[in-house]
């Protein structure tokens, strides 16, 4: 709600495109109203409640009159809008999931070596040791997972396309491969990433036993209730899970599930890449997770298991192949520098 500008759909009245619907820009502020106060024609009727999230304001919101801005073709916005702006969106629910991964798993190993036990540090103690190595292992696979598949974005200049048809539009073979693996992984990072947040945040934050929930100096609550929400918004994940499975059949004249599955995971142990990907060719096999019968329930519970696997195994490649030395972050140091800083 704090943003300058929305993007917004709506069916234009009156065109030949009336029953399709639109993508528009609508600016909150007409050129010098903002300083005034004065917004585009439209009124914030009430604000969401949202498991006590403030960051980002959600509103039922009225446009009345305001001015707006088509984006594309009238008859394309709900392509757009699905295909490049949630696309965007959902690539960064993987960054950002990936940073606050990275600060959730400093902040409790740092903790974990500050509180004591028994006159020991609690990162000493085993049970603790396999929680920490967890989160770390968590955190720094989703981050350098994050940056390959945003180099893959970068690779062709931040632009998106907005679905399979334009895609099959693109003449040079690998290159329209290569883009519908970049579609393909946006989507399966925001499900997996989205869905193990959650439960590494819980886990941080019992790290800081009864510190963890009260919030006095702790903003890990905070992106607990955020990662919950990151979970549910630019589309939940069965509903990525059924598109992706769509998607793989619509394209299997020109690019078959197990090809899919020696392209992503190029530098993966050959034996566990053929593994996946008779696993994956099973999967995309099934004609349609619509059917209600026993084969089907079955098949939609290891897609579900098999897609965690696959972006895990993909995340760890890209941790493999950063060849990452970094040393553990150790409190003592850090406090000594921090006090001879003060000094
Ligand atoms: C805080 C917040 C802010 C938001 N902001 C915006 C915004 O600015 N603009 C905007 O357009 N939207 C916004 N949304 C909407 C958001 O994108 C949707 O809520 C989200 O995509 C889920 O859709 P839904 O709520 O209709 O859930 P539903 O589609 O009703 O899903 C409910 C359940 O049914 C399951 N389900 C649905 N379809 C299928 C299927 N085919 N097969 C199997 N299971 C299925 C889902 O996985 C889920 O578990 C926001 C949502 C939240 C929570």
């Amino acid at each position: 709600m704090q943003a300058d500008y929305a993007v917004v759909t709506a069916k234009p009245k009156g065109t030949p495109s009336s029953i399709k619907v639109a993508a528009f820009v609508v600016s909150s502020w007409l050129p010098g109203n903002k300083d005034r106060e004065k917004r585009n024609s439209y009124t914030i009727d009430r604000f969401k409640p949202k498991m006590g999230t403030a960051e980002l304001p959600t509103a039922e919101v009225t446009y009345n009159g305001a001015v707006a801005y088509p984006v594309g073709p009238l008859e394309k916005g709900l392509a757009n809008v699905v295909g490049v702006v949630l696309s965007l969106s959902r690539l960064h629910v993987g960054l950002g999931m990936a940073a606050g991964a990275l600060r959730v798993a400093r902040e409790a190993s740092l903790y974990a070596q500050f509180r004591t036990a028994f006159g020991v540090p609690v990162s000493s103690f085993p049970l603790m040791m396999n929680q920490i190595n967890d989160i770390n292992q968590f955190a720094q696979r989703s981050a350098a997972g994050a940056f390959k598949v945003y180099s893959e974005y970068i690779h062709f200049g931040e632009k998106l396309i907005a679905g399979i048809r334009d895609l099959e539009k693109i003449g040079d073979i690998e290159d329209r491969k290569r883009r519908f693996r970049l579609r393909e992984l946006v989507m399966l990072q925001k499900i997996v990433v989205a869905d193990e947040a959650p439960a590494m945040i819980r886990m941080a934050i019992s790290f800081f036993g009864g510190h963890g929930i009260m919030e006095d100096f702790l903003s890990l609550p905070r992106l607990h209730r955020d990662s919950m929400i990151m979970e549910l918004w630019e589309g939940p994940r069965n509903v990525l899970l059924t598109q992706i499975h769509r998607d793989f059949q619509r394209v299997k004249d020109w690019y078959p599930a197990d090809e899919f599955i020696r392209d992503l995971l190029v530098s993966t142990d050959k034996d566990i890449v053929e593994k996946y990907a008779a696993e994956f060719v099973r999967i995309i096999s099934h004609e349609s997770l619509l059917r209600n019968d026993i084969e089907t329930l079955t098949l939609c519970r290891d897609w579900q298991k098999f897609s965690t696997k696959l972006f895990r195994a993909y995340q760890e490649q890209a941790l493999a192949e950063l060849d990452f030395n970094g040393k553990p972050i150790k409190f003592s140091r850090l406090l000594r520098k921090f006090k001879k800083e003060k000094l």
